[in-house]
């Protein structure tokens, strides 16, 4: 059985300020990507695809993959406008595999331990998602400003990567993505994970698997800290 990862760097992170994007920023003494190349690099998985933005292959190549030694990392591809673009580019260079783990290189706490229970959960639905269910209640505001209505807060969810995918399944969902792109654009759907992509596509329905620890995005300043903190933990 073969798996690989699609690693995705390929944001700008417009959120963070900074002239830098944030998957480059350095965490401890080591760039943000660093740390789920790292863990993947341990992991049972096979191959890395790494997507980064345009122009900043050599940079990966480079300053990241050889000098930290990541001999997984078989292909630096460049990433898309949208998130979904990447992940499409990133399915396209993959000469294809059994299982494919679709990561953001912005969540560096990922750990084995939810890499091993996604692994479990796609053997056996095609499809498993890392998640933590909500611990504030969550609401839907009207588009204006106020609150519409209130989910049952025991069945609300907080998706993270890595998202898990039979290869086959999901190459064929994002390439229907890709052609319908246009008509989404209009209807105003923003596409913003890869479940959602398995959902509309292929009508698959992801399992959710609970991820007992942190697994934050890097989004903001306070997010570096916050990580920084976590890893010395
Ligand atoms: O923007 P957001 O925080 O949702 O990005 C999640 C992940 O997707 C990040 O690791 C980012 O680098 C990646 N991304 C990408 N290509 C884009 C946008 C985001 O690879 N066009």
């Amino acid at each position: 059985m073969k798996t690989q990862a699609i690693v995705l760097a390929g944001g700008k992170g417009r959120r963070m300020g900074g002239a830098t994007p944030k998957q480059y920023l350095m965490l401890k003494d080591k760039p943000v990507l660093y740390y789920s190349l790292r863990a993947f690099e341990d992991s049972f998985i096979d191959e890395v695809i790494l997507v980064c933005g345009e122009g900043e292959e050599e940079y990966c190549r480079k300053e990241i993959v050889l000098k930290y030694g990541f001999t997984k990392v078989v292909k630096i591809v460049s990433g898309g406008r949208e998130r979904f673009d990447s992940v499409y580019n990133g399915l396209e260079a993959s000469d294809g595999c059994d299982y494919v783990y679709i990561h953001d290189g912005a969540r560096p706490l990922v750990s084995q331990y939810i890499l091993e229970r996604c692994q479990h959960y796609v053997e056996k639905y095609r499809a498993a998602v890392a998640g933590a269910k909500a611990k504030d209640t969550i609401k839907m505001d009207n588009g204006d400003g106020f609150i519409e209505s209130t989910p049952d807060r025991d069945r609300m969810w907080l998706m993270q990567t890595p998202q898990v995918f039979e290869y086959g399944l999901i190459k064929t969902c994002y390439e229907k993505l890709i052609q319908d792109r246009e008509r989404l654009a209009s209807a105003g759907v923003n596409v913003t994970d890869d479940t959602m992509v398995a959902k509309m596509y292929g009508n698959i329905d992801a399992k959710l698997v609970e991820n007992p620890d942190p697994n934050l995005k890097i989004t903001t300043p306070e997010d570096l800290k916050i990580a920084g903190f976590l890893l010395d933990k």
